[in-house]
């Protein structure tokens, strides 16, 4: 019965059609959203080790007319697939850009948002960025895009220039959900990154304390590759504990904050600055 309920709330389940008229439909449904407003960027703040709010992630969500919302897992790849994320990346971007420039950096230092693969690889990637952020007028340095592994697979040449005509431009750069897929130690120091996230299913398993061996291997390499390091899927206040004993810099998930629509970013600003 738990499931019908699901089915009906988001009518997305792959047990509903085939999966290819699934496909379809949502694919069609994404390019309505598009022109639509229905994909709005949600924000996860971010705190240090004495609990501030030093910066946040954009986070995709899409609300549905009739579907309800419907959550980036469903839709994101999808959009990879259909080159809809593109559009969509577009979109973040100056939805991101949007909210630093009605942020001041005392109230938000730095916002990150995901990059797909896709993206990344495309020819116009870089200068998009640039027109972004120069329209906005925002410090370049606020805004940070997280890539995951899976950009280094193809072409790590081209992946490294890519990056530092980004640094030039003056974005930062984060490794995203590090520590799964095709993580290989030697490329770290070959990028030039700034931050590190060390990937949630690590973060999760500290409580049967399986982990907490790579997790304390992890945050030592990328300080000593001076990179930022952040937990992301931070549930409980023993992992918190753990992970600044062990020299995490900052913390994302759950135990803090979950990503919240733009006013209510701005609501857990003022609360947390007003105490
Ligand atoms: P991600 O980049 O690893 O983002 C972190 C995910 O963990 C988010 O899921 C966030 O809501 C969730 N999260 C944060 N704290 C906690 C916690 O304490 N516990 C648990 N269980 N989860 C937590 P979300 O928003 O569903 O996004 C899923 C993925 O979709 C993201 O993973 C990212 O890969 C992708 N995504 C989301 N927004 C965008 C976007 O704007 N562009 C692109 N290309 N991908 C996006
Ligand atoms: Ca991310
Ligand atoms: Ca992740
Ligand atoms: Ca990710």
């Amino acid at each position: 019965a738990k499931t019908e309920g699901r089915a009906k709330a988001c009518g997305y389940l792959p047990s509903m059609h085939t999966a290819a008229v699934w496909r379809l439909n949502l694919e069609q449904d994404l390019r309505l959203a598009l022109e639509g407003d229905q994909l709005q960027l949600h924000f996860q703040p971010q705190v240090d080790g004495d609990g501030r709010i030093v910066g946040g992630e954009g986070l995709l969500r899409w609300l549905h007319p009739k579907r309800g919302m419907v959550q980036p897992v469903e839709f994101i790849p999808v959009a990879e697939e259909s080159g809809l994320i593109l559009d969509i990346g577009q979109r973040v971007l100056d939805q991101a850009c949007e909210a630093l420039m009605r942020l001041d950096a005392r109230q938000l230092p730095r916002l990150s948002i995901n990059i797909s693969p896709r993206q990344f690889g495309q020819p116009e990637f870089v200068a998009s960025i640039g027109r972004g952020i120069e329209r906005s007028g925002i410090d370049p340095s606020r805004l940070q895009l997280e890539i995951t592994e899976g950009v280094m697979i193809d072409n790590l040449i081209e992946t490294i220039e890519t990056m530092r005509d980004l640094k030039r431009i003056g974005v930062g750069l984060a490794i995203d959900d590090f520590g799964v897929g095709y993580s290989s130690l030697s490329y770290l120091k070959r990028l030039p990154l700034d931050e590190l996230k060390i990937d949630r299913s690590f973060i999760q398993e500290l409580d049967n304390s399986n982990d907490e061996a790579i997790v304390q291997t992890i945050i030592t390499i990328a300080r000593n590759l001076h990179l930022t390091v952040v937990a992301e899927g931070v549930e409980s206040a023993a992992q918190r504990d753990f992970l600044l004993s062990n020299g995490c810099h900052i913390f994302q998930g759950f135990w803090f904050f979950r990503p919240l629509p733009f006013d209510a970013l701005v609501a857990a600003i003022n609360d947390c600055q007003s105490t």
